[in-house]
């Protein structure tokens, strides 16, 4: 059974791979990732995902062409979602990854597809299963002849321990947020609040 993995990075990816293969499954990667933030960390990520898939005989698909940080944020803007209440940012972020999947693994006749989103603890584990089921519920993302890859569902954060072992194991790059410009500014709010606070009192 062929399945198109979507690989949001290397580290996350690893145990994905390799527990879906202990399965029997035949695995392609799919790495399409519009928001990661900026353009260098995008890179970094890649070749992440590049030495990866050279260490583990992993086929990749590479879909640079839907990289495209301004029209995100314009897009999340847009629609009011930019502070992520109720994580509607994540939401619109897991559908847009999900879709692109599902399209791509319809288009190329894999028989399911899945995400690496679902190894992080911090990711919202239910609203990924839940977007990647409806997606592929929806029809929407059919190839031209009618076939729709059916959405496989895995909790992949059981591997956690041992996928940052084996990053460290392997020197991989390891990012310290999420991916988009909001998630950049939150992992290091705190910092900066104690930054202008310091200042503040001083003036
Ligand atoms: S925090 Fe992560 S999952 Fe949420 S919108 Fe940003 S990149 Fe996507």
């Amino acid at each position: 059974m062929k399945v198109l993995l979507h690989a949001c990075c290397g580290p996350c990816s690893i145990m994905c791979i390799e527990s879906l293969r202990e399965e029997g499954f035949e695995v392609t990667g799919y790495f399409a990732n519009p928001n990661i933030h900026p353009v260098s960390e995008y890179f970094r990520r890649r070749e992440a995902m590049e030495q990866v898939a050279d260490r583990m005989n992993l086929p990749m698909i590479w879909q640079d062409d839907v990289y495209n940080v301004p029209g995100w944020i314009g897009a999340v803007h847009d629609m009011g979602i930019a502070d992520n209440h109720d994580y509607a940012r994540c939401h619109y972020c897991y559908e847009t990854r999900l879709a692109l999947t599902s399209s791509v693994a319809s288009a190329h006749g894999f028989d399911a597809f899945t995400t690496s989103l679902l190894y992080s603890r911090h990711q919202q584990h239910e609203l990924i299963r839940e977007t990647g089921e409806a997606g592929a519920a929806s029809g929407d993302y059919c190839s031209e002849n009618g076939f729709q890859s059916r959405f496989l569902y895995r909790d992949f954060r059981p591997y956690w321990q041992a996928g940052i072992d084996r990053s460290k194991e392997w020197g991989l790059f390891r990012q310290n947020y999420c991916a988009c410009i909001f998630s950049e500014y939150e992992r290091f709010e705190k910092k900066l609040q104690k930054l202008i606070a310091r200042s503040s009192a001083a003036v």
